[in-house]
């Protein structure tokens, strides 16, 4: 991918901003609530951030991009003002909030599903960067740090994992890939071994905790080329090798006409602008809010960096995650909102996001 102009553009796309419509009594109600950003029509004033804290309960919903709805979206002159899309869609989704989930899956384009957006290590009631991303009933998984597989064995079993992708080997984005592992070999009726994507030896720590053979059997490695192109299931996964400690893939996922780009833990890098060129959705590591550490500055990135990065790939929204534990939320908010003029927001554990 070439070089990509970090200047932002004075035509940057106008879109709706929201305040969050989110539940505040535990992570179990947020994992049964889907966020939907509510539409505005015109120019709705800068949003007020919510008071912060790292619990779900602060996270923003970030709202469909206007310059480009929904498919059989219609907006009504009764459905203005309403606080919620006027889409057709945006009725059947808060219908789906008062039924099981995986009655409405198959019809389903593309639901990302946060786990965990802590960075470094799990905080109270949030889990390190790992999230589910959904299409017509298969289930990947991207990353899978610290304490994810709680969170995820709350909304799905082991077994109905389909795949998983591993963006570098650090155990905040990995480690819990054993306890998936073994929650799928160690029982009586072991489901097919589970498909793995990493680049070559980034797995090698944590498939190795156990002893040699134990869990052979529960999944199959497929190590890909830094600069990739490949299929998962339904998506088609691009990736770019970014800067880190360690080797680092972005990922650029396509499945029905739809697109998220994911960061991984990168420091800044033109590659970060072309993985996330007109993607619906950039969820972006934002360890700090506006300023790096000088050795950490071309290994992690800020907030204020990541809007910037945003802005200059016409992303539709940004979720910023991977906050360094305690760091205020709407802070980070804030600091990629003076770059970004889109919707933004911080991924906490049990956000979805559809991006259908
Ligand atoms: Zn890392």
């Amino acid at each position: 991918m070439g070089n990509s102009d970090l200047t932002v553009g004075p035509a940057a796309r106008r879109r709706a901003r929201s305040s969050a419509r989110v539940p505040s009594d535990g992570a179990k109600a947020l994992m049964d609530h889907e966020l939907i950003g509510a539409t505005a029509n015109g120019h709705p004033p800068k949003p007020k951030f919510p008071p912060s804290g790292i619990q779900g309960n602060t996270a923003r919903a970030v709202a469909p991009r206007r310059d480009r709805p929904p498919k059989g979206h219609q907006t009504g002159p009764g459905k203005a003002n309403s606080g919620r899309s006027g889409s057709p869609d945006a009725d059947v989704r808060h219908e789906q909030d008062r039924v099981p989930s995986a009655l409405f899956d198959r019809f389903l384009r593309v639901r990302l599903t946060v786990l965990g957006g802590c960075g470094a290590w799990p905080a109270a009631g949030q889990a390190c960067s790992g999230y589910l991303v959904e299409q017509d009933g298969f289930r990947l998984l991207v990353d899978l740090g610290f304490a994810t597989v709680l969170r995820l064995l709350e909304r799905v079993t082991a077994n109905q994992i389909d795949a998983v992708f591993i963006s570098h080997g650090h155990p905040d984005h990995c480690a819990d890939l054993n306890p998936l592992l073994r929650a799928r070999a160690l029982r009586d009726d072991p489901p097919a071994p589970l498909p793995l994507y990493a680049l070559p030896g980034a797995l090698d720590a944590v498939l190795g905790l156990d002893q040699p053979g134990m869990l052979t059997d529960a999944y199959v490695l497929n190590e890909f080329a830094a600069d990739g192109l490949f299929d998962i299931g339904p998506f088609r996964a691009q990736t770019r090798l970014l800067p880190h400690w360690v080797p680092n893939a972005g990922l650029r996922l396509a499945a029905d006409d739809r697109l998220l780009a994911y960061t991984g833990d990168t420091g800044p890098s033109p590659d970060v602008v072309e993985l996330a060129r007109d993607a619906d959705l950039l969820l972006a590591e934002a360890t700090y809010v506006d300023r790096v550490p000088e050795d950490s500055r071309r290994y992690l990135s800020s907030a204020s960096q990541v809007g910037r990065q945003a802005a200059n790939a016409s992303a539709g929204r940004l979720l910023l995650t991977h906050l360094w534990p305690e760091t205020d939320p709407a802070a980070a908010i804030a600091a990629a909102g003076d770059q970004y003029d889109g919707e933004v927001g911080v991924a906490t554990s049990g956000m979805v996001v559809d991006l259908s």
